[in-house]
């Protein structure tokens, strides 16, 4: 059996066991503590965003950014379609309605033109939404300029979620900085990793230290514990900050390979002209290209996402079909949807590519040499 290809496996850089080591000796094995600040702060210069709350996963760092804007029983909330589940699911646990919104063909984020059509459409029906939820999906930045201005012009606050754009940026800002909040995650598969975690951001520090209070339990201040509020416990540890510390020392290192495979596996796949692959549209995207994803344009029996997946499963290597749209999802059907059918095709026709950034060149080579075969066979 040839060895295994992941599509997106961690990728410790060594210096992570530094940082856990000075949690052990300083006997520091609690939430919070020294690493989470630091992590905090590292995360903030990088990012160039002034306040950060670490959290234990994205999907909390979602929920606390939905709670911080009072998004409460009975309100819609806009929000991509074309996303993970974890998006919604916070949405959902507030009790609000999530309103989906489809992608647009180019960043395969949410469409500007929909997003208008569902906020026209909900304020006719004196249902004005309560913020705008947007995903920045495999890396690729929405259309931030667009979306950012049907959102000034209706006064709606933006949330983003960069889990999967760290290091992404539109017009040189990074993603998930360019909302009045942005969330982040840190789990397993995604460029940098604590095993598991988040966190959420935001140039508002009450907004931050809001969240802070929330996820600590919602203590106020006393010798005792004293509550006013209901709270959550949805803070990052000091051991798992330890190793977030160790992986944003080489977040530039990382992207770097993420963005050198998604460019090899183009240059190598060139000659399949039935082959799209999500890209950068103009000089104001820059995607940390967390995975590389393509369409098969024309898909025919005998080549097909499909054929493509098992083929590549055959040979011990993971793919993966992309997101299945929220508004196809059986748990999420009957809600308010204003769809265009771009989303439903990428699902039917996309696949997502082995990119982790461990990957050797010989790796990707062997990915791409079971892509030609399938292409040579249909003939
Ligand atoms: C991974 C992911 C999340 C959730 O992050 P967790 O840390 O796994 O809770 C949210 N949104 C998107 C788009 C993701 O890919």
């Amino acid at each position: 059996m040839s060895t295994r290809i992941w599509l997106s496996s961690p990728h410790m850089s060594g210096r992570e066991q530094k940082y856990i080591q000075e949690a052990f000796d300083t006997n520091w094995i609690a939430p919070l503590g020294p690493n989470v600040d630091a992590f905090e702060k590292e995360l903030g210069e990088y990012l160039k965003i002034n306040h950060v709350t670490a959290t234990n996963s994205g999907t909390a760092a979602i929920h606390l950014a939905l709670i911080i804007l009072g998004i409460k029983k009975g309100d819609d909330v806009l929000v991509s379609s074309f996303t993970f589940s974890a998006t919604i699911n916070p949405i959902v646990y507030q009790g609000a309605t999530p309103i989906l919104i489809d992608c647009e063909p180019d960043t395969w984020n949410m469409d500007p033109l929909l997003l208008e059509k569902a906020i026209t459409d909900r304020m006719s029906k004196n249902k004005k939404p309560k913020a705008i939820l947007v995903t920045h999906l495999y890396g690729m930045p929405a259309n931030m300029q667009s979306i950012l201005t049907i959102a000034r012009n209706h006064d709606i606050p933006v949330i983003e979620d960069a889990a999967e754009a760290f290091g992404s940026k539109y017009n040189g800002i990074s993603c998930g900085t360019l909302g009045i909040l942005g969330t982040l995650s840190f789990n397993g598969n995604k460029i940098i990793t604590t095993s598991g975690g988040g966190a959420l951001i935001s140039n508002n520090e009450e907004y931050i230290c809001k969240a802070k209070f929330l996820a600590s339990q919602a203590r106020d201040k006393s010798t005792h514990y004293e509550h006013s509020q209901i709270g959550y416990n949805y803070r990052m540890s000091n051991i798992l900050a330890g190793i977030g510390r160790g992986q944003l020392e080489v977040i530039g290192e990382r992207i770097a390979a993420h963005r050198r495979n998604n460019a090899l596996y183009r240059e190598l796949l060139s000659d399949i002209h039935d082959i799209t692959f999500l890209t950068e549209t103009d000089k104001a995207y820059y995607s940390n290209y967390w995975l590389t994803t393509f369409v098969i344009e024309k898909p025919t029996r005998k080549l097909n996402r499909e054929i493509i997946r098992l083929a590549l499963a055959e040979d011990n290597i993971e793919s993966r079909p992309l997101w299945k749209p929220m508004h196809l999802q059986p748990v999420f059907r009957k809600l308010p949807a204003y769809v265009n059918g771009v989303s439903e095709n990428l699902f039917n026709k996309g696949l997502c590519l082995p990119s982790g950034s461990n990957l050797q060149t010989a790796d990707i080579e062997r990915v791409v040499r079971i892509i030609e075969d399938c292409h040579v066979s249909q003939k």
